[in-house]
């Protein structure tokens, strides 16, 4: 079988160092699946890129069939079979919110027509780079003939959270845990619901039986994981992110476990009243390569509130970059 090629961007910086190992190490596309890496950079960070790219070399990992390390987006997602969107604009200081979604237009709006013009007719996108819902959104919309479907954002990274607070909570492992959801944007109005969350086979809201825990204590910790992390660490999360964006992928090619779901943010396709076409996130199921949205689940009053702020933000972003004519 012919390499797959998986393009990274941002590929020099703190994630893509998390990030980089692991796909060649097969942690992404399993112990089988060769890979071309594709490395995208910046012009100034071109030269950290290809440092690197020496050390993956001296890996010599065998699933790694070669790497490129390029500042030229039509280069690197040239028969891109899989791309990893990392690198983005961080707001700085005083950076009003139509500054950072204009930085983020003129990156993300390239990277589109580049995939447009060159990915591989399987091309999946994933995007990490902030604020992710938002970017995938503006790539996907200068990528008219690349099916809408195949630009996702992650969550995954929330949903893993999610499972390693409600676990240590319930005094179980995640492994005991399925079938939690993410909501809405990647963002601090995001949702993690845990009432069709099973532990053990019992549902975990009733376990927990508490909703002022699960409205005060949990799904703050997990909306506001990150600040917590650089305030412990004194550096924004990347190993867990990185992690997360290998799980996200992963569960996209090689499908999610009978009996679990997971969470993507996915164009909507209108399901539990989300408007049609914004990348929200989801509970799905993958087979074959392909997601499907959990359809059917109830949803109770606790949870339609907070569904539809996230749901709100995610409009007010994607009117707002329509409004600077980014899409
Ligand atoms: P990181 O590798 O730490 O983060 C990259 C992006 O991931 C940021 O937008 C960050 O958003 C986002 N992110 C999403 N989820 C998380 C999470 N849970 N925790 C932390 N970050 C998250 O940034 P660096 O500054 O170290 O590196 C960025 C690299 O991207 C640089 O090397 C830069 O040169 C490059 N770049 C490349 C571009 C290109 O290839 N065309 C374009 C722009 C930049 P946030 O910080 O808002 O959380």
């Amino acid at each position: 079988m012919a390499p797959v090629n998986v393009t990274v961007t941002g590929a020099a910086g703190q994630i893509g160092y998390a990030l980089l190992f692991r796909i060649a190490s097969g942690a992404l596309l399993g112990p089988d699946t060769k890979v071309n890496l594709r490395l995208l950079e910046i012009p100034a960070a071109v030269k950290a890129a290809e440092g690197t790219a020496m050390e993956l070399d001296d890996c010599a990992f065998p699933l790694l069939a070669g790497i490129e390390v390029t500042d030229d987006a039509k280069k690197a997602f040239d028969g891109a079979n899989v791309a990893l969107l990392v690198g983005a604009r961080p707001r700085t200081k005083g950076m009003e919110r139509g500054d950072l979604l204009e930085a983020n237009g003129g990156i993300f709006k390239p990277q589109g027509e580049a995939i447009n013009a060159g990915a591989a007719s399987d091309i999946k996108v994933l995007v990490v780079g902030n604020p992710a819902n938002t970017n995938a959104l503006i790539a996907q919309q200068h990528a008219p003939d690349v099916p809408a479907g195949r630009f996702t954002a992650m969550t995954r990274l929330d949903h893993n959270r999610a499972l390693s607070q409600l676990a240590t909570k319930l005094g179980v492992t995640v492994e005991d845990i399925k079938k939690l959801t993410i909501w809405g944007n990647h963002s601090a109005t995001q949702y993690p619901d845990v009432f069709h969350a099973e532990v053990n086979g019992k549902n975990a809201a009733e376990l927990v039986n508490d909703e002022a825990w699960l409205a005060d204590s949990f799904i703050p910790t997990v909306a506001k994981r990150g600040a917590a992390i650089i305030e412990a660490r004194g550096a924004s999360s990347a190993a867990s992110a990185a992690n997360a964006a290998i799980d996200h992928v992963h569960d996209w090619v090689l499908g999610t476990p009978a009996g679990d779901w997971t969470s993507m943010a996915i164009p909507s396709d209108g399901s539990y009243g989300v408007p049609e076409g914004i990348i929200s996130s989801f509970p799905v199921t993958c087979a074959d390569g392909e997601y499907s949205i959990v359809q059917g689940l109830e949803v109770n009053e606790f949870s339609r509130a907070r569904i539809d702020a996230s749901v709100a933000e995610l409009v007010e972003e994607r009117d707002a970059v329509k409004g600077l004519g980014l899409i």
